[in-house]
């Protein structure tokens, strides 16, 4: 037998899911993290992971959901374009994995139904009941803490890959070589990467503020393209059309889902807004200054109170007016296109007009004073194009073989978002994370004992 670990590179939810998967089979592992602590999206995330089935949705009466809905769901924002396997394996396998994190690594998982996400059919999103992804994170590294033949390393950078006749044999660290009887992939995209994401996204992209990791610089699928892999989607990102200006924090899309509107500068609205965040975001960031003004009145502030929205609310972020005058000077609109957007968005609430976009959900009702507004820009969250993978996240060549020791999950692999940034369902970057993180972990487990590198 041999004395290497697997080696995962990267300890965000791919990263130490997939410690802990190939741990429960018996594999000795060694996590690198680049950070001083896993400083991943995932920890900067709302830690919301969409699954299917799952007996936290039973205890919030919801029985009937299923993988092929979502897997449905996933698709119809896609416009069929991802991956039709990986697409199945991630929500069929995203029920158990929910129940797997409770049951055997520890976590806490509540089904929240606070509101529908854009696309989705039915309340699927599961998360720690208190905190966000920080919350998460944290469980996750207690449950790594706990596992004797688990070690988690911070502050060691991996710089590339080592390979051996075509199989992957290691990684070259900031502390020299280690041997690895396989590697997996689990650093995320290349967010962070200006000049790939230019080359890959585009210049609005680039321009848009980023709001992941500075950590996510595209290392991982750049080695897995020098051994000959195959990428996919390399366009795909998930975008956010609601970030605080300058620089935060996030304003959740629940206020606009409640009802509120976009405008830009010229006081106008630009499209229909519950399209959803990810694709709306292309819209903002092709506005004047890739900025927008969220407005919306004492109802929808109401309903939005008591989720990620009190961040931005203590912040000083959300600004009230007793008049759309008011407002529009403090943020230097003009007021007379303000009022008169207003106007016609009313009419198409109180059902007197068609919504000359086309939007026809308007739950707060007419906007009514006091008027509530916060400026906002669209914001790049992270990549989903990367390392073609198969359902055992191995990572594939464009021919279909898979090169030998290496495995790829999250944000380093391809997702089921299609090739744009429109095809984003909410929770597709996590779900590819942590369910591709277990499955590559179980696999890389696997292969380790069935056909231990000589
Ligand atoms: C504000 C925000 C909110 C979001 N909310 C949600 C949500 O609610 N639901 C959802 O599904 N998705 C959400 N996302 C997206 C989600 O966070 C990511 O898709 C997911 O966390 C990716 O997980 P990962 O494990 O692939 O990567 P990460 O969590 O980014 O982890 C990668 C790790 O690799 C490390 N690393 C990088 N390079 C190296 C290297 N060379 N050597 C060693 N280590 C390295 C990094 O430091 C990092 O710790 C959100 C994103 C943002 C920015």
């Amino acid at each position: 037998m041999h004395d290497s670990p697997l080696v995962i590179v990267g300890a965000g939810a791919c990263g130490m899911v997939a410690g802990l998967a190939a741990a429960k089979r018996g594999v000795r592992v060694l996590v690198l993290e680049k950070g001083t602590e896993p400083a991943g999206n995932t920890v900067r995330s709302t830690g919301l992971i969409p699954a299917a089935g799952t007996r936290f949705q039973r205890e919030v009466g919801i029985f009937d959901d299923s993988p092929d809905l979502m897997v449905e769901d996933i698709l119809k924002k896609n416009g069929y374009e991802s991956d039709p396997e990986i697409t199945n394996l991630l929500c069929e396998e995203s029920g158990p994995l929910i129940e797997w994190l409770v049951d055997e690594a520890g976590c806490e998982m509540v089904c929240y139904t606070d509101f529908l996400y854009p696309g989705q059919s039915r309340h699927r999103m599961h998360g720690p009941k208190d905190g966000y992804g920080s919350e998460l994170v944290r469980q996750l590294q207690d449950a790594l803490r706990e596992d004797p033949i688990i070690e988690l390393r911070t502050d060691i950078p991996v710089v590339g890959l080592l390979s051996h006749e075509g199989r992957v044999t290691g990684v070259e660290s900031a502390e020299g070589e280690i041997p690895a009887t396989a590697v997996v992939l689990a650093l995320n995209g290349f967010g962070g990467d200006r000049e790939m994401v230019e080359r890959y996204l585009g210049p609005e992209a680039a321009a848009a503020l980023y709001y992941g990791s500075p950590n996510n610089t595209g290392e991982g699928i750049r080695w897995g393209m020098a051994l000959g892999a195959a990428t996919e989607h390399m366009g795909s990102y998930q975008g956010h059309a609601s970030v605080a200006a300058p620089d935060g924090p996030l304003v959740t899309w629940g206020v606009v889902v409640n009802g509120a509107i976009l405008v830009n500068r010229e006081g106008r609205r630009f499209g229909c807004e519950t399209v959803g965040y990810s694709e709306y975001a292309g819209a903002v960031m092709a506005q004047p200054g890739g900025e927008a003004w969220e407005i919306f009145d004492e109802e929808v502030y109401g309903a939005s109170l008591g989720t990620r929205f009190d961040e931005v609310v203590e912040v000083g972020k959300v600004i009230r007016s007793d008049t759309l005058e008011e407002l529009a000077e403090i943020f230097g609109l003009p007021a007379d296109a303000l009022a008169q957007t207003v106007e016609e968005t009313n009419r198409s609430a109180r059902g007197e007009a068609q919504d000359p976009f086309g939007r026809d959900e308007f739950p707060g009702g007419p906007l009514e004073p006091p008027y509530y507004g916060i400026h906002v820009r669209g914001a790049l969250f992270h990549t989903q194009g990367g390392l073609k993978v198969d359902t055992r996240a191995r990572v594939l060549r464009p021919d279909g073989t898979h090169i030998q020791g290496l495995y790829a999950g999250g944000g380093t692999a391809f997702g089921v978002s299609g090739s744009g940034y429109r095809g984003y369902s909410s929770g597709n970057g996590l779900l590819a994370a942590a369910v591709l993180g277990k499955v590559a972990g179980e696999a890389a487990a696997s292969e380790t004992v069935e056909d231990p590198p000589s």
